[in-house]
């Protein structure tokens, strides 16, 4: 028996609506220290959604997020719940960092600036270490001769690359991903799949939006299926994809993404 180590982001029973659209209807999500989640669904199933409420960057109704165990403190209840602690919201967002589909780079600022701006503004870090430090990160990334470079100025690979060094240099306890291949072509594609793969290998906590089921499968300690804001099924990786349970995870896999 291996023991799951302390989750860094937990969600318990989760509901979120917009309007009269229930989204999320009692979503639970755990992911435990070093280990890689993957969350897969259909269009409009509810992932952005749940990412964005695991950062507190969208309220929600009822059901508890937890940061490394600490339950967020709401003021208020239904429609009208709020964080009641700004601190511990900062405290929460500056340590989950996300990368984003269409990567979010700020166009006027280079590729080192982009990566430096937060630790320095944001962390108080010196800017000379940050701008060594990010540095070292665009090169783990491998476009350390990019540096100097405007985000149009790479292609869509490069880009999404500079954002997860971006998020990295947070030094967040967990990265979220909401879709991080699915603006790029194809023979783009893997050299972003290959830094997701490296970061998994590293031991991160992380959260995956994906279309990508290859990668869900390689990287993933655990997936989670989402249908219409429901965990419909949820597993370790062989037995999601290689033996699925039910109709609908069934029919997901095999529409092909
Ligand atoms: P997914 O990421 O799985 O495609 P989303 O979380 O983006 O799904 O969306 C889930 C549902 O919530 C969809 O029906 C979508 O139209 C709706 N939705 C998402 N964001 C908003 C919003 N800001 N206002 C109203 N409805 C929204
Ligand atoms: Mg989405």
């Amino acid at each position: 028996m291996t023991s799951t180590p302390s989750p860094v982001i937990e969600i318990r029973d989760l509901h979120k609506a917009y309007g009269g659209l229930e989204v999320l209807k009692g979503v639970d999500l755990s992911a435990p220290k070093g280990h890689v989640v993957s969350l897969i669904g259909s269009s409009g199933s509810g992932k952005s959604t749940l990412l964005r409420c695991a950062n507190l960057l969208e309220d929600s109704q009822s059901g508890d997020v937890v940061f490394e165990g600490e339950p967020v403190r709401w003021r208020g209840h239904g429609g009208h719940r709020r964080p009641a602690d700004a601190a511990q919201v900062r405290r929460i967002r500056t340590n989950l960092s996300m990368v984003f589909q269409q990567f979010n780079l700020w166009a006027h600022l280079t590729i080192l600036q982009n990566v430096t701006e937060a630790p320095v503004v944001v962390l108080k870090e010196d800017r000379a270490e940050a701008e060594d430090r990010g540095r070292e990160l665009l090169a783990k990334v491998g476009i350390g001769d990019k540096a100097n470079m405007y985000p149009a100025q790479l292609s869509g690979g490069q880009q999404q690359r500079a954002a997860i060094a971006r998020a990295l240099a947070m030094r967040p306890r967990a990265l979220l991903f909401d879709e991080p291949t699915s603006a790029l072509d194809p023979e783009l594609e893997q050299e972003v799949v290959r830094v997701i793969k490296a970061l998994a290998e590293e031991g991160r906590t992380m959260v995956l939006v994906t279309h990508d089921m290859n990668m869900a499968r390689d990287v993933s300690d655990h997936v989670v299926f989402l249908h219409k804001g429901k965990v419909e099924e949820e597993g370790p990786p062989d037995t999601l994809f290689g033996a699925p349970r039910t109709e609908r995870l069934r029919g997901f896999l095999s529409a092909g993404q």
